[in-house]
């Protein structure tokens, strides 16, 4: 499904808009298709899921030690961006060029991981994983 993007949308995120973003792309005016938001690095291991509590559409997915955004499922919001304790959360084009295989990862592992809707505690040692180089290769499946 081609997705509007919300940023082209002066009335910000409403129950109404979310109707429209739902609703076969020749109802939705002049709405561009855009990019995700993506989880990245530094959300291994911490995972505090705060995100999870704001996203007005439910696409965020749990794995043991990590989250990801379903980007068919992300309607551009921003709203989780602010609420990510440890920065791990950024737009599509604006992922650091040495997480990029990011993208790609929250699109694949979404589709085998469950839909989390409600905030969890954070994992036992998220402050001490916070901000550590490296973490990619700890990601479970
Ligand atoms: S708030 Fe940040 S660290 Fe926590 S689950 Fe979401 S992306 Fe990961
Ligand atoms: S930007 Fe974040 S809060 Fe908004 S729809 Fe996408 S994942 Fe959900």
């Amino acid at each position: 499904m081609v997705k509007p993007c919300i940023a082209n949308s002066p009335a910000g995120v409403s129950p109404t808009l979310l109707t429209v973003y739902h609703s076969p792309p020749e109802t939705r005016g002049n709405w561009s298709s855009c990019m995700a938001y993506v989880v990245t690095e530094n959300c291994i291991n911490c995972k505090h899921t705060d995100c999870v509590d704001v996203c007005p559409v439910d696409c965020f997915h749990e794995g043991p030690n990590f989250l990801v955004i379903d980007p068919d499922e992300c309607i551009d919001c921003t709203l989780c961006v602010p609420e990510c304790p440890v920065n791990a959360i950024f737009a599509e084009d604006e992922v650091p060029a040495d997480q990029a295989e990011f993208i790609e990862l929250n699109a694949e592992l979404c589709k085998s991981w469950p839909v989390l809707t409600e905030k969890r505690p954070a994992l036992p040692d998220a402050d001490e994983w916070d901000g550590k180089p490296g973490k990619r290769d700890l990601l479970q499946r």
